[in-house]
């Protein structure tokens, strides 16, 4: 498919399911955690993000994660968070699928978000279970303090998913169900080297439509109706308006 041919397909599709990653982020200066310039090489270490390494000692984590925290919640969504927002608007039934943790989709107004990796939105008591918005304990982030349940006083942990840790089940479960419904997919700056996320493509019922924007080539780019590697928040607004 050309840009032409792919414009009259997004038109025509009615349910619409879309997996993003972290180029989805990046063009919101969001870092991205695995590439060479990721958060990994320029904050810490993946071994930050380990569930063990969390138990024992979850200061090491706040006191590096206070700038992402910050950058996190300061992000605005871009042109292409916008573009997938858009696609509502204009009456379709839009469901994405991510594995960002950064709720720019949300705050784009895409309406059906599920959070594969979880999200910084929120943190649980590792206790109790308890759960809080992470923005009422937005000074212990930029401070690099542990937070604690303010009912049982034991350590909050963010609610995304470390290293380690089972992701959870539910939302992957509807993003299976949304890529097996749909008329249309799109792929959207991911590699497609993460598993599960990567397995939704393969959920999509023969025939359907598939689109992939990503700035490298992935392993499912000949299997793709249209693929383009430039920028999403260019080309994602040109195929919806
Ligand atoms: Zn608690």
């Amino acid at each position: 498919m050309n840009i032409t041919e792919a414009k009259k397909a997004l038109q025509n599709a009615k349910k619409i399911a879309v997996l993003t990653g972290a180029g989805m982020s990046t063009e919101s200066g969001l870092p991205d955690f695995r590439s060479i310039n990721g958060i990994y090489k320029t904050l810490t270490t993946a071994l930050t993000f380990h569930i063990t390494m969390f138990r024992i000692y979850p200061k090491r984590f706040y006191s590096v994660i206070g700038p992402f925290y910050g950058q996190c919640v300061s992000a605005e969504p871009n042109t292409g968070h916008l573009a997938l927002a858009e696609l509502e608007r204009q009456g379709k039934h839009v469901e994405i699928a991510t594995q960002n943790v950064d709720c720019l989709h949300q705050k784009a107004g895409s309406s059906i978000v599920h959070e594969i990796h979880g999200t910084i939105d929120t943190v649980s008591c590792r206790k109790c279970r308890k759960r809080f918005k992470a923005s009422d304990f937005a000074e212990f982030f930029a401070a690099g303090n542990v937070p604690h349940c303010p009912k049982c006083g034991k350590v909050l942990k963010p609610d995304l998913t470390f290293f380690g840790e089972a992701l959870p089940s539910e939302p992957m479960r509807k993003a299976k169900l949304a890529f097996l419904d749909a008329d249309l997919v799109m792929i959207l700056g991911t590699s497609l080297q993460v598993s599960p996320a990567n397995t939704l493509p393969g959920y999509r019922v023969k025939g359907t439509p598939m689109f992939i924007i990503n700035h490298d080539p992935t392993q499912y780019d000949e299997y793709a109706d249209f693929v383009s590697h430039e920028k999403i928040g260019e080309i994602l607004p040109e195929l919806v308006n």
